[in-house]
């Protein structure tokens, strides 16, 4: 299938003559395996659906600059590929700016989007021309005058969908009806260049109306910015979106998004109109596949908790991946990872318990699932696994990292491949 290898950086590409599909190629992956001898989890990253996404992304927010978040996850290939799409990049620290500025992508296309820097991240920043950066409180303005005067700073605010899978404004954002004004006019008075203004609704947004009420507070602050003569010209809408299917939809979000554009702005085109997408990309082009390393029988009431399943069969299984390894996103993301095995039956199910491979009972992945008995040696399949996984991951007991397998169809290839930062 796989019929030339590329480098993308210094990783190794299989490029297929068409569009890679995911399953079919995991299948043949696994089929080729030395059962014995070759079972490390693995995770197959369809570079394809790197390119869909940004397509889709053009079509439904053409006047949207997404500036992609490092931290979601920072695969050198993934970033590479976006890089070569012309995506700018959301970095919140001085090694994330390494990362992307050491790929070729110029300082004009990254924002140092983290509202409270650390002093030589700043000063990194001044050296590496990375001039937008974000900011909520007025104590950051100080760092911010005597270590780069010159940045271009974007106001913070906090507004949020309360109801956002991974909240974030407890921590960053300034309350936009009277403390955000407020530290507009200390900003005047310090002599900080502030050029717009910015908000996250929080990381997986459930309701896309936050981003309405967020585009009305941007508007009043950025026609007071203004008027307090301030060469505002950046209205930056963070992250937020989904990674996979997802209610609300992508498409929903950014129909909320477009109207807010017309009905608030009338699209005023010299507004720059950037977003800081991290799972929107990340997400989908990563699919997850972990081997039984190991099978238990229990009693079933060990799992359903129920004294009247004490008579019937449950199932344990180990997996060479667990949560301190990608599926940390059980702690961090609040995801509930739902895998199949990779190659299904229709047999009898039985409650089943899935655990990560550490000697930590916190490493569970699945509880109380209903599956067919696997044997030790199967596979089983997580997809959409590349979202605030491998960016966290440990090797926590010894065990290993999935091995990444990359692929990529001949005519997304030729997209990219005269890029400078391939
Ligand atoms: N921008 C900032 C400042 C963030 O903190 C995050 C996530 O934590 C993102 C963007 C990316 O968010 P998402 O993955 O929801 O798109």
């Amino acid at each position: 299938m796989i019929s030339q290898m590329e480098l993308i950086g210094n990783n190794k590409v299989g490029v297929l003559p068409d569009a890679p599909h995911s399953l079919d190629l995991i299948e043949e992956i696994v089929k080729n395996k030395d059962k014995e001898q070759d079972d490390g989890a693995f995770m197959l990253i369809n570079l394809n659906t790197v390119l869909d996404r940004y397509e889709l992304w053009k079509k439904e927010l053409p006047m949207v600059e997404p500036f992609y978040a490092v931290k979601c996850n920072t695969d050198p290939v993934l970033v590479r590929t976006l890089a070569a799409l012309d995506v700018g990049f959301d970095c919140a620290s001085a090694e994330e700016i390494d990362i992307v500025m050491n790929m070729g992508v110029q300082p004009e296309r990254v924002i140092y989007a983290n509202p409270c820097k650390t002093r030589s991240f700043i000063s990194h920043a001044k050296d590496q021309n990375v001039k937008m950066m974000t900011f909520d409180n007025a104590e950051e303005l100080k760092k911010i005058m005597t270590i780069h005067p010159n940045s271009e700073m974007i106001l913070r605010i906090a507004v949020s969908d309360p109801t956002a899978t991974c909240p974030l404004n407890l921590k960053f954002g300034c309350e936009p009806v009277k403390a955000a004004p407020k530290l507009l006019t200390i900003a005047r008075d310090m002599g900080v260049n502030v050029v717009g203004i910015s908000f996250h609704v929080g990381s997986g947004c459930n309701d896309p109306t936050a981003y309405r009420v967020a585009l009305e507070h941007c508007k009043r602050l950025y026609e007071m910015g203004i008027e307090l003569g301030f060469n505002m010209h950046i209205i930056d809408m963070g992250g937020g979106f989904p990674g996979d299917e997802h209610r609300p939809s992508f498409e929903e979000i950014a129909s909320i998004i477009r109207q807010s554009l017309e009905d608030l702005f009338s699209n005023n085109e010299s507004i720059r109109w950037i977003a800081e997408p991290g799972r929107f990309f990340a997400a989908l082009p990563f699919s997850l596949v972990a081997n039984v390393i190991h099978s238990t029988e229990v009693p079933a009431s060990k799992i359903t908790k129920n004294s009247g399943d004490e008579d019937k069969p449950g199932f344990m299984y180990f997996l060479n991946d667990g949560v301190y390894g990608s599926f940390n996103c059980i702690l961090f993301d609040h995801v509930h990872p739902v895998g199949r095995p990779l190659f299904d039956t229709s047999a009898e199910v039985f409650p089943t318990t899935i655990w990560g491979p550490t000697c930590d009972s916190l490493d569970m992945i699945e509880d109380k699932k209903s599956m067919r008995h696997m044997e030790v040696g199967e596979w089983m399949l997580y997809e959409a696994m590349g979202a605030y996984t491998c960016a966290a991951s440990t090797t926590f007991n010894g065990f290993a990292r999935p091995t990444n397998i990359y692929v990529i169809g001949n005519d997304a290839w030729q997209i990219i491949n005269t890029s400078p930062h391939i």
